[in-house]
């Protein structure tokens, strides 16, 4: 939760009462030069890079087990720590413990590509690790984040640096602690603690620092790839969105209205693939809307550890402010809100960072509210035509990270998935997310893609080889 810059150190809050939960000091630049010199001895001298493959794929197991072995407590540290309940923290844990060991798997059996003897030579392609990596991660899903990145850029034989938000601090020590318990070598990964614009910038303008994997808003992704643009190394931004979700009229309704209201208020709509825009054909849109607003206005918002609990407080009440002043300007561009709009009006829940899952329609496609994301429990409405009306309104924004399509009819499921820009497309499903399956936005939600094979070679360079016969 909120913050506290004192004395260099970061003190961690719980978004849902105000308790201190923990705090951390903040490096230092004359420290942060220190952890990149011990990341180049480890990736030079350690021996991880030139392990086996199996015996690395061992180490990941192990972190596996060490993650899986402590996930109450790592559960019930995220929850403290922004907010989340605790059965979507033990998610996060369950999702951190699959992604080590999908890529222990992929680094067993992950193969180079030869090319057959063309009479005098042979030539084949292997991959090489970058060397020291930055992985800079988001406050929402800390230990989940983390581990996306740390895991293949491992498994690839790199040494990390994790830079996470000084809004949740508190996981990322815990994942080097358990990865050392397990096996790897000191100065494989390390964490840096700090604010993004000071000790982030830094770790991505060193000179040693030779891969940046940045999972965070836009316009932190929009700076660090304009530095590493400037030193020519590779990059990987996950970024921001502002994700359709679309019930044509021959939907299965009943799944489809749960499906957009847990798109957009699971996690307090804090996620980068939240649904944050329902498009409803214009048949059923009074129909589907209210349901919806029925829906989201019985949701039990309540202490994240809470009996039945569907919605916990936002992460912090600096990013409630946000959320407030979202919903406000959204009234003012004409918007009407249809349910929430406001702080809960429960005393058990005053010391929180608690707000209610709101609901506006009324805006045109290109106001700001339909345009820019809330990061929070803001959902808007918009009826459309046809096909073609949709997918101009859809696409009518910077983002391209995700898209929920509901229709019994699959053809048509299949042209609106192929021509709305995102990244992922979920059909008659919402938020279903597996390790093997590439995982990147269109447009400015990103370049690259993260998880299965490619979000391995993400950080690994090939190297092309000749051999004279
Ligand atoms: P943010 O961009 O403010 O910060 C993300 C991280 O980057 C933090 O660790 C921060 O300290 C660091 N940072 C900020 N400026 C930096 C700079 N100039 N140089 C180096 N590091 C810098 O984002 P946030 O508020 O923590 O997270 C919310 C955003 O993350 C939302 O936009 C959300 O959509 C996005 N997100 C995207 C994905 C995805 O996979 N596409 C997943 C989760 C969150």
């Amino acid at each position: 939760m909120p913050m506290q810059f004192t004395d260099n150190v970061l003190v961690s809050y719980n978004p849902a009462n105000g308790e201190e939960v923990g705090r951390v000091r903040m490096t230092s630049r004359q420290e942060l030069d220190r952890i990149v010199a011990d990341a180049q001895s480890a990736f030079h001298n350690s021996g991880w890079k030139s392990l086996l493959p199996h015996k690395r794929a061992a180490v990941l197991h192990a972190i596996a087990d060490g993650l899986m072995a402590e996930k109450e407590s790592l559960a019930d540290l995220q929850m403290r720590d922004n907010g989340k309940s605790i059965g979507e923290c033990r998610g996060m844990v369950d999702s951190a413990v699959g992604t080590f060991r999908y890529y222990a798997g992929v680094c067993e059996t992950l193969e180079t590509d030869v090319t057959p003897s063309r009479g005098d030579y042979v030539s084949f392609t292997v991959l090489e690790p970058y060397g020291v990596v930055a992985a800079i991660t988001p406050w929402n899903s800390p230990l989940m984040n983390d581990a996306t990145k740390v895991a293949p850029a491992l498994a690839a034989g790199n040494a990390v640096i994790l830079k996470p938000s000084e809004d949740s601090p508190l996981l990322a020590p815990e994942l080097v602690r358990i990865a050392l318990a397990a096996g790897l070598p000191h100065g494989q990964l390390q964490v840096v603690q700090g604010r993004g614009a000071n000790i982030g910038a830094a770790l991505v303008e060193h000179p040693d620092v030779r891969m940046v994997s940045f999972t965070g808003g836009t316009v932190a992704g929009r700076t660090i790839g304009h530095t590493a643009g400037e030193r020519l190394i590779p990059v990987a931004l996950e970024l921001g969105g502002k994700s359709p979700h679309v019930v044509f009229a021959d939907a299965d309704r009943e799944h489809a209205i749960a499906a957009v209201v847990a798109g957009i208020f699971g996690s307090a709509g804090q996620s980068c693939v939240a649904g944050s825009r329902v498009f409803i054909e214009r048949e059923v849109y009074d129909e589907v809307l209210e349901r919806i607003v029925e829906r989201a206005s019985t949701l039990c918002v309540d202490f994240p550890d809470a009996d039945g609990v569907e919605m916990g407080p936002l992460s912090s009440l600096h990013h409630r402010r946000r959320v407030i002043d979202f919903v406000e300007r959204a009234q003012a561009e004409g918007g009407r809100v249809l349910c929430g709009g406001r702080i809960p009006d429960d005393s058990r829940l005053a010391a929180g960072a608690f707000y209610l899952p709101t609901v506006i329609d009324g805006l045109p496609p290109r106001s700001r509210t339909c345009q820019e994301e809330a990061f929070g429990p803001v959902l808007v409405a918009l009826p459309f035509d046809d096909e073609s009306d949709l997918i101009e309104k859809a696409n009518d924004t910077d983002f391209g990270l995700a898209c929920g399509i509901w229709t019994e009819n699959f053809k048509k499921a299949w042209r609106i998935g192929r021509a709305l820009d995102a990244g992922s497309v979920w059909i008659n499903t919402y938020k279903q997310s597996v390790t093997s399956t590439p995982f990147g936005g269109f447009k400015d939600s990103g370049i690259g893609r993260e998880k299965g094979i490619d979000g391995l070679r993400l950080y690994a360079q090939v190297k092309s080889m000749y051999f004279g016969l």
